[in-house]
């Protein structure tokens, strides 16, 4: 027991998992996270769905040599479509686009296939943005980030639920204009959904190096757009220098205690 070695990104997904969870890991890989999610007693059953072949054969060679073949189905097909309505109470999507995600989850929702979920753990790689639009117009609330670093890569986990039911807090809450900086600067709807809204409110050193990191790329942009005398150019430039203007703003409003 408890013989998997996950990632750091990938135990604190699991983390996210609500104990005696019937889950759902999508695009699963070679099942890692299912296999702890058993192997740790954290969900009772669990369903590891991959759409493409090598991974899927990954997935059955890596649960049958668990011995958990009889606890954890292994089942190909494109996103949540490999699940029975009411399968899962909670779903883990990690290591995709986040337009990606939020694509398996439309088609899935539009199935009726997220009918009975309660979480949703998702980890995306890129398009953190986009996942959370899907989240707030589908009806589904944050309730917890993390932001981590592992290998030189930043990855952040965003764990959701339905916004009517457990959460005790709507999306107007989470994303009304939040002021930081003692008041010096308020964050609109569309910084909270860029950055996080749960991030912002307790920045770690992860965060501050990964908006450092896009401010160094949007620079990198600038400098190649400086050689253009196009119009369109020259508004590229201006909508870009805001953007550096807006994040190092609010960068240096944040609270450091917890860096
Ligand atoms: N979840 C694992 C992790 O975080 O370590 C594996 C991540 S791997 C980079 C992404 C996996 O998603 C690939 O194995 C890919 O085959 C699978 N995948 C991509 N699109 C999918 C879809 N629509 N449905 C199911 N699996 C998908």
């Amino acid at each position: 027991m408890n013989n998997v070695k996950l990632s750091e990104r990938l135990r604190l997904v699991l983390e996210q998992v609500p104990p005696g969870s019937r889950l759902a890991d999508i695009g699963s890989d070679h099942a890692l996270l299912p296999i702890a999610a058993i192997e740790t007693g954290r969900a009772v059953a669990a369903v590891a769905g991959e759409v493409n072949p090598g991974p899927y054969e990954a997935a059955r060679k890596g649960v049958a040599e668990a011995g958990l073949s009889a606890r954890i189905a292994v089942r190909r097909g494109d996103g949540l479509e490999v699940l029975a309505p009411g399968e899962a109470d909670c779903i883990t999507i990690a290591g995709m686009g986040g337009a990606l995600i939020a694509a398996i989850l439309e088609r899935g929702q539009s199935l009726g296939l997220l009918d009975g979920v309660k979480t949703l753990a998702l980890q995306p790689n890129v398009g953190e943005d986009i996942l959370r639009r899907w989240l707030v117009k589908s009806g589904w609330v944050l309730t917890s980030e993390q932001i981590l670093e592992e290998d030189g890569k930043i990855y952040e986990i965003l764990t959701a639920v339905r916004e009517d039911t457990e959460a005790g807090l709507t999306n107007e809450q989470l994303y009304s204009d939040l002021a930081v900086g003692g008041g010096a600067l308020m964050l609109s709807k569309a910084m909270l959904l860029e950055m996080g809204p749960w991030l912002l409110r307790a920045p770690n050193q992860a965060f501050m190096d990964k908006w450092q990191g896009e401010i160094a790329k949007l620079e990198g942009i600038l400098k190649s757009l400086s050689r253009s005398e196009l119009a369109s150019a020259e508004a590229k430039r201006n909508q870009i220098s805001e953007q550096i203007r807006t994040i190092t703003e609010v960068l240096e409003c944040l609270p450091k205690d917890k860096l």
